[in-house]
C-alpha cells in the first residue's frame, strides 16, 4: 500500500478471482464459463466493428437495447446494459443501499457482493444458509432491508421457485429486491415477468455464462423504468461508454441466435446431469444444480487435497477456503468430453487413496 492510499479504502479486502492461467493448457472448469465458442454471429459482428473502435461507443447502447427489448419482451426504458453484470450489481450497492437502506445476502453466496458493500461502505448483514445450503426464505420476507440474492445461489446451484422470490419482493415493498439471475439460463425460473408488477425488483442477468461472452464483458438489469434511470445516474457519473463497441456488437450477434444459445443450454443441462450421477456413483455428495457448474465433496478427500490432485492432473475446479465450504469443490460443467476427463481423473484419485 502506498502512503498515498486513500483512507476509506485502506480495509478493503478485494475479491478474488478464479484463476486464469497462462501457458500450461488445462481443462478450465474453475469460473463457470462455457465451454461453447461465442455465436457465429456475435463473432462476426464483433470483427466487422473493430474497424469503428477509433470512436466512442453509443453511451445509450441503442442498437443493443433495440435487439434486447425485442428478444426478452421489455421496453427499452426498463433495460440496462454494464460491464458484466458485477457493473450493475455495484451500481445496486450505490443506488440502492445506505444506511437506511442496509443490504441483506446470504452468508454463503457470490463473494463480491460483501466486497461491494464494503466499497460503498454500506452497512450490511449475511444471514446463514440452512445447513443443506438452502435459503431460509422467510429470513428475507418483509426482512426491510435492500436484498440481494442469486437465484441460482452461487456456488451452491440450488435454486429457489418464482414464487418464493415473489413473496421476498412483494413483502420487502419499500427496498429493492436485487435478483441476480447470473446462472437462470440452465433451468431455473426468471423473475424478469415480474418487474412490471413490482417496482422493488430489479434483476440482472449476464452474457457471460448462457451466451459464451465471458471475456466481452456484459452484462445488464431489468427493472421498472425509475429503478433503471436511477442507475443511469450512477452510469453516467462513472463511465458513459461502459460498453465498447465490440461487445455491443457481439452480444448483437449472440441474442439474435437464439437457436445457438438455446441448444448450448440445453447441452449444459444434459451435462450437468451426467456429471451429478458420475460423482455420485463416485461417492460423491452433489447439491441439487439448476447453474453451469456443480457443488460437491467426498468423506474421502477435502476438498482442497481434491482440487490439488485435479490441478497437477491438468484440471482445474474453484475451491473456497472457508470453513462450511472447505469439504466441496465448485466444478463448472464443461463439454462432455471434458466431463468425461474430469470423472476418470477423479477415479484415479479415488483410487489411490485406497
Ligand atoms: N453473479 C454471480 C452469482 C456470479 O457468479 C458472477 C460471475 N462470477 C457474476 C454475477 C458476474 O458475472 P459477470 O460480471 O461476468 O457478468
Amino acid at each position: 500500500m502506498s502512503r498515498f492510499f486513500s483512507e476509506k479504502y485502506k480495509k478493503l479486502t478485494p475479491y478474488t478471482p478464479g484463476e486464469q492461467p497462462r501457458g500450461q493448457q488445462y481443462i478450465k472448469l474453475n469460473t463457470n464459463e462455457s465451454p461453447f465458442p461465442p455465436s457465429a454471429e456475435a463473432q462476426r459482428l464483433a470483427a466487422a466493428e473493430s474497424a469503428r473502435l477509433a470512436l466512442y461507443s453509443d453511451p445509450e447502447c441503442r442498437d443493443l437495447v433495440a435487439a434486447a427489448s425485442e428478444i426478452l419482451g421489455v421496453s427499452p426504458d426498463e433495460i440496462l446494459f454494464t460491464n458484466g453484470s458485477d457493473e450493475i450489481l455495484n451500481f445496486a450497492f450505490m443506488a440502492f443501499c445506505d444506511k437506511d437502506h442496509p443490504a441483506v445476502f446470504p452468508d454463503i453466496t457470490y463473494g463480491f457482493y460483501s466486497v461491494f458493500a464494503e466499497l460503498n461502505r454500506v452497512p450490511y448483514t449475511r444471514i446463514p444458509l440452512n445447513p443443506d445450503f438452502t435459503i431460509r426464505v422467510e429470513d428475507y420476507v418483509g426482512v426491510g432491508k435492500t436484498v440481494f440474492l442469486a437465484n441460482p445461489n452461487a456456488p451452491t446451484g440450488i435454486a429457489l421457485p418464482l414464487s418464493d422470490i415473489e413473496n421476498i419482493v412483494r413483502s420487502n415493498p419499500d427496498h429493492v429486491v436485487v435478483i441476480d439471475e447470473a446462472y437462470v439460463d440452465f433451468g431455473a425460473q426468471s423473475a424478469v415477468g415480474l418487474t412490471r408488477k413490482y417496482e422493488n425488483l430489479l434483476v440482472t442477468q449476464t452474457f457471460s455464462k448462457s451466451r459464451s461472452l465471458a471475456g466481452a464483458r456484459l452484462g445488464f438489469g431489468i427493472g421498472c423504468p425509475s429503478l433503471i434511470r436511477d442507475l443511469n445516474t450512477l452510469k453516467y457519473s462513472t463511465n458513459p461508454y461502459n460498453v465498447n463497441r465490440m461487445t455491443m456488437a457481439a452480444g448483437i450477434g449472440a441474442l439474435t441466435d437464439r437457436e445457438y444459445f438455446l441448444k448450448n443450454c440445453r447441452a449444459t443441462e444434459r451435462t450437468r446431469a451426467w456429471t451429478t450421477e458420475a460423482l455420485k456413483t463416485l461417492g460423491f455428495t452433489v447439491l441439487d444444480s439448476k447453474a453451469n457448474f456443480v457443488f460437491a465433496a467426498h468423506s474421502k478427500i477435502s476438498g482442497k487435497l481434491l482440487y490439488q490432485k485435479l490441478k497437477g492432473s491438468g484440471i482445474l475446479v474453484r475451491h473456497f477456503d472457508s470453513e462450511r465450504l472447505t469439504d466441496f469443490n465448485r466444478i463448472t460443467i464443461g463439454n462432455m468430453e471434458q466431463m468425461q476427463t474430469l470423472i476418470n481423473t477423479i477415479k484415479i484419485i479415488l483410487g489411490d487413496l485406497s
